[in-house]
């Protein structure tokens, strides 16, 4: 498959609700997006890094300047025949998994239309419906957030995801779990704490939580090893996780027992697919999350959600939900609170809404 033409859009896309973790507070989420044109076929691509590197050391500006730069020039007008080859491709740039990504899904929906077959059978899908939980953010007070899992968890959303930070902690749990003895409930640290917090850190035992989400520092494992060792819940790795690589080390030094797959992070669906395998080989959970992507992007998560060996309820944005308008048509919607049904057309049968994508980019480069 030849490569006749790229475009690449640099987009801030803004939310309808601030949204809070430890981060920080943002109003909108800043997106790479990718069309890829060849014979008659468009694919399209998404990786939402952020506008600033907080999450990971990536950000919008970045992506599009190494995408125009370095990737581009590697494969436009080149004949590639399989995602794989585009993987090879792109290994002697280092890093920019964030980039890599919105380029890999675009030749995955591009790759996958040309055959005729839907993204879900290319990947190798297995489960009839992408199961999802719901997060929430920081939030004003408990008596919010306990009203905002009342509602969720009676819509059929089979479990709750809540950040948590030193403003929004053991007492946020305390009040959560006064309501909610028995429901499946998650927190996310994002890299909020070191092993200086050890005691804290040991006390979430009694919570009965499915996982603690990254506790400590975005790029390490080995600390995540020691505190695995000393607590009885379950670790689950995000930030940490950019690469096949990471996932083996962790997993061989005993770091986590859930890792939190996320394609942009960890450089497009082909690694994503890989790790998941490595999580089936050696019995360690996994599921998907997103960054706050539009549908273009929540439909590639909703696809890998349908995995074999996902066995978590991943976290999809309902993009309808969340964006003033959404980026992606047709969105996708949940079929029913807490399932999303996926499109039955070739690929990944959305495509950017070109009047959104038009109003909110930033920068547009076409070679
Ligand atoms: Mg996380």
């Amino acid at each position: 498959m030849r490569i006749d033409r790229i475009t690449m859009y640099r987009v801030c896309n803004p939310i309808k609700h601030p949204y809070t973790t430890s981060f920080g507070t943002q109003k909108a989420f800043n997106s790479l997006v990718v069309k890829m044109e060849s014979e008659g076929f468009t694919g399209w691509g998404e990786s939402a890094p952020w506008g600033c590197p907080a999450f990971s050391p990536y950000w919008d500006k970045g992506c599009f300047l190494l995408g125009k730069e370095f990737i581009v020039p590697k494969i436009l007008h080149k004949e590639i025949g399989t995602p794989g080859e585009l993987q090879k491709i792109l290994e002697p740039i280092r890093g920019n998994e964030f980039a890599k990504g919105a380029f890999d899904v675009a030749f995955w929906d591009l790759w996958s239309r040309q055959q005729g077959i839907t993204l879900k059978k290319a990947i190798g899908g297995t489960k009839e419906k992408a199961e999802i939980g719901y997060c929430f953010g920081v939030l004003k007070t408990f008596d919010e957030l306990i009203a905002g899992i009342d509602r969720v968890t009676k819509m059929g959303y089979p479990r709750v995801k809540l950040k948590f930070c030193p403003t929004w902690e053991c007492e946020m749990l305390d009040a959560v779990r006064s309501v909610y003895p028995r429901l499946t409930i998650h927190i996310d640290c994002n890299s909020a704490y070191t092993l200086q917090d050890l005691d804290m850190l040991k006390k979430l035992d009694k919570y009965d939580l499915a996982m603690i989400e990254q506790p400590l520092m975005h790029n390490d494992l080995i600390d995540h090893a020691t505190l695995q060792k000393k607590i009885g819940t379950p670790i689950c790795l995000d930030e940490s996780i950019c690469s096949l690589q990471d996932a083996r080390q962790a997993i061989e030094i005993g770091a986590c027992k859930f890792i939190n797959i996320k394609y942009a992070r960890v450089g497009g669906i082909t690694p994503s697919l890989d790790i998941h395998a490595l999580c089936g080989e050696k019995g360690i959970g996994c599921w998907m999350g997103g960054m706050g992507e539009s549908s273009l992007g929540t439909t590639v998560v909703a696809n890998l959600a349908t995995l074999p060996y996902v066995n978590y309820p991943s976290d999809i944005s309902p993009a309808d939900k969340f964006y003033v308008e959404n980026l992606g048509k047709p969105v996708l919607l949940t079929d029913q609170p807490g399932t999303y049904t996926l499109r039955e057309k070739p690929g990944l049968d959305v495509e950017a809404d070109k009047a959104v994508l038009d109003k909110y980019k930033q920068e547009e480069f076409s070679a």
